[in-house]
């Protein structure tokens, strides 16, 4: 079994809202009690409590402070769930200590199998997007949100469904869904490869030569983003203002990413249509990241957000049944596409890539997409042309 979710955008009425802004907080407050309980139990008894203990000490806080009654109870033991996931990470090595959360960065509730409750769906969309419902959502001891159901959503199979408001003020609506593994497609004999080298000055150039110049979202908003950060930081810490402007803050963010993730849709969409088989470097991005020398190339590495475009378009290519093949980045921009030699002197700033050993002359990215695309076994078009 594989677990996939499934997002949607959610509206509500401006009570609904507050009334879910409110239990953000009373579940926060929960955590925050938990934790504490926890820490007390461990010092005087050297006891760590488990999962069922954890589950029901969040049940006993909900039935002895009313603060706590706002929440539906199975939302209560997820609030004490997720503190011990949080644990069980700290215990493994893989993440801090859990520590007191902040009212502020608590922003999602999670319903297990029941409280919920889906209804009264209908089409809303018209010609190509005739597939889009509305569908409306019971949350118990929330209130009814509105969902557009813009993919087909297996309701029955849903196992947990997670709400969530986004620091911008959206809100979101996440179902989790338990599928089967996904039964082999049977995988055509692919025809048509493509190599793509994913750059900064250029975003993705492909081995048939066409490319995608970089539109650095976040760079070009950049200007925006530090004025509202330097009104943000006049503002008193989580006073109204602050708040105000934190979410106009969290807005532009939002829709930087919103862009990229639009554009990084429509070129899987049209590389899918061209294409069965995808070949990239497999990035090591926090490691380009760290080993970048200027404040402005980590910035410009951040900006192309190197991994959501590859999980983006494996998702285009696999959804087809088409492969994605991610390579071995070490060398790929320094190889020589004809020869094989390798370039020592090529530097980030070189454009062009001229071989040492054999003459050959081409566009940095270019001939790096098509190392790729010789690595994968594949022997590009333009060469057979040649010979
Ligand atoms: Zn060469």
């Amino acid at each position: 079994m594989r677990v996939r979710a499934y997002r949607f955008r959610a509206y509500s009425s401006k009570t609904t809202a507050g009334v879910l802004k409110t239990q953000l907080e009373a579940a926060c407050k929960l955590y925050n009690a938990l934790l504490h309980a926890e820490q007390e139990e461990y010092e005087e008894n050297k006891h760590t409590m488990n999962k069922t203990e954890l589950r029901q000490l969040a049940l006993d806080l909900r039935k002895q402070n009313p603060e706590f009654q706002v929440l539906h109870s199975q939302v209560a033991q997820q609030v004490a769930e997720r503190f011990y996931q949080a644990r069980k990470r700290f215990f493994e090595g893989l993440s801090n200590k859990p520590k007191k959360k902040k009212p502020y960065k608590f922003l999602s509730l999670v319903y297990p199998q029941s409280g919920w409750r889906l209804s009264n769906t209908r089409e809303v969309g018209l010609g190509k997007n005739r597939n889009k419902r509305k569908a409306r959502l019971y949350l118990s001891k929330i209130g009814f949100f509105t969902l557009i159901i813009h993919r087909e959503l297996p309701e029955k199979q849903v196992s947990q469904v997670c709400v969530k408001l986004e620091p911008s003020g959206r809100i979101h609506v996440i179902f989790l869904v338990e599928e089967p593994e996904a039964k082999e497609l049977p995988s055509k004999e692919p025809k048509r490869a493509v190599g793509v080298d994913l750059g900064i000055t250029r975003l993705a150039t492909l081995s048939d030569g066409s490319f995608l110049e970089n539109p650095k979202p976040l760079e070009r908003s950049l200007e925006g983003i530090r004025v509202l950060q330097r009104t943000l930081s006049r503002k008193r810490f989580l006073s109204n203002n602050w708040l105000k402007k934190k979410r106009r803050f969290a807005k532009q963010h939002e829709r930087v990413k919103d862009f990229r993730r639009d554009l990084f849709f429509k070129l899987g969409a049209l590389l899918v249509e061209e294409y069965d088989l995808l070949v990239l470097e497999d990035l090591n991005v926090q490691g380009l990241i760290q080993k970048s020398e200027t404040k402005r190339r980590r910035l410009r590495l951040h900006d192309s957000s190197f991994s959501v475009l590859r999980a983006v378009l494996e998702w285009e290519f696999l959804k087809r049944g088409k492969t994605v093949l991610a390579l071995p980045a070490y060398n790929s921009s320094r190889e020589c596409f004809l020869c094989g030699g390798i370039n020592q002197n090529l530097t980030l700033e070189d454009r062009i890539f001229h071989c040492p050993h054999c003459g050959f002359t081409l566009d940095r990215d270019l001939n790096a997409s098509l190392v790729l695309l010789k690595r994968a076994g594949w022997v590009p078009p333009f060469q057979c042309a040649c010979s």
